[in-house]
């Protein structure tokens, strides 16, 4: 943050600066509306939105992001309006990010400003307990946007009272609440909702980083993936899902991880071979010969690696998208659940199917012995040799039969 900017707005008018301080963790659409019933009620000249680095008053929930991180949230979320500046001010400062020092620190950088510190009705009903609070009511002008619908009459008693008894400053924003608090947020993001709450950036990230714990919603998941399909593609995916899906409730996986699997695993199926090799150079992914000459195969690595990085996804989502392909030794349940339900999925018709669907749902470890068999029987019917990774499987899946 500058002092650049001008320390008087046009005609000489003193500055206004909104101060809008607080843990933001997550920034929600909460924030957004306050920021929008800030900007139309008070139009400061500047808002600056300061997410603080210890707050004073609670202990952030285990697992919070960093300082940094929710720095970095805000970012995404409040980038619509050139009169919001996201401060780093109080991150920078570290340790108890306490208001006094801010407006201190404010007060230098711009000495002629009048400053109104924006807090929510909990902050405001105690704020004879933060530090130094007669210097804050005295020095800043306090806007209360309140959160409860039922508390107006409280709210305008404590105002009157600073007023009175502190010469303060204090006016209480008519604001629509919004219905959800961070923590309601933050325990949805864990149960694979609260994208409603959230601006689309900040969901992004949150589930690129899996922050909070998120797991992403399906229903955006599925949105996101086949954004990058074929259209032709889609009902393939959808498919594999409902498969994987079912699958994983018969065998006790969990479904939900077999459905993430299911919808993302051929994300990169519809890339060139050049873009191909870019995400295995871009991943540090190494390629064999093998790959290099039959570049069907990589789409299961690159489709992995491309999960992870946008997605998030878990070791085990990561591994049974990039065992979906060949198929490999001694694959754990997930693996095995995606390699065939992307073999058997409704929309596949090819002769033997129907003896391939019903082994796999009375025996995994057979009908995955019989999928490799069928599978090396297929690319030996072009003329092709079959991946490494393949035969090793066949070979592994023979000896456990007992062939
Ligand atoms: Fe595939
Ligand atoms: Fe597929």
């Amino acid at each position: 943050m500058t002092n650049d900017d001008g320390l008087k707005s046009d005609m000489g008018k003193t500055m206004e600066i909104a101060l809008y301080g607080g843990s933001f963790n997550p920034p929600h659409l909460g924030h957004c509306t306050a920021v929008e019933t800030v900007l139309n009620e008070l139009h400061p000249d500047l808002l600056l939105i300061m997410p603080d680095s210890e707050p004073p008053h609670k202990v952030l929930e285990h697992g919070s992001p960093t300082p940094e991180e929710r720095l970095e949230l805000c970012r995404l979320a409040f980038t619509e309006n050139d009169r919001v500046e996201v401060s780093d001010l109080e991150i920078l400062r570290s340790g108890k990010s306490y208001t006094y020092d801010t407006v201190r620190e404010l007060q230098l950088l711009y000495p002629d400003a009048r400053l109104t510190l924006l807090v929510g009705t909990d902050m405001f009903l105690s704020f004879e307990e933060w530090y130094h609070f007669e210097y804050l009511l005295q020095n800043c002008r306090v806007a209360v946007l309140a959160r409860e619908l039922d508390d107006d009459e409280e709210l305008r008693r404590t105002a009157e009272h600073f007023c009175r008894d502190c010469g303060a400053d204090a006016v209480v924003l008519s604001h629509t609440p919004y219905p959800m608090s961070s923590t309601e947020i933050r325990t949805q993001l864990r149960r694979r909702s609260g994208c409603d709450c959230l601006p689309e950036a900040v969901y992004e990230r949150i589930i690129r980083y899996r922050l909070y714990d998120a797991q992403p919603e399906l229903a955006w998941l599925r949105e996101r993936a086949y954004a990058m399909l074929d259209g032709k593609r889609i009902a393939h995916v959808a498919g594999c899902e409902s498969e994987a899906i079912e699958l994983a409730r018969l065998w006790g996986e969990d479904p939900e991880l077999a459905a993430e699997a299911g919808i993302l695993h051929d994300i990169t199926k519809r890339l060139s071979y050049e873009e191909q090799l870019n995400l295995c150079a871009k991943y540090d992914m190494i390629c064999d010969h093998a790959e290099l000459a039959a570049p069907k195969l990589l789409h299961a690595k690159t489709g992995a690696a491309l999960a992870r990085d946008l997605f998030g996804v878990s070791d085990a989502v990561f591994s049974a998208i990039r065992w979906h392909t060949t198929g490999k030794p001694d694959m754990n349940l997930l693996e095995k659940i995606i390699y065939l339900a992307d073999y058997i999925e409704p929309g596949r018709d090819f002769p033997g199917v129907e003896k391939l669907r019903k082994l796999a749902h009375e025996d995994l470890d057979r009908a995955m012995l019989l999928g490799l068999q069928m599978s090396v029987e297929e690319i030996r019917s072009y003329g092709a040799e079959p991946y490494h990774d393949t035969l090793d499987a066949l070979a592994w899946y023979r000896e456990r039969a007992g062939e």
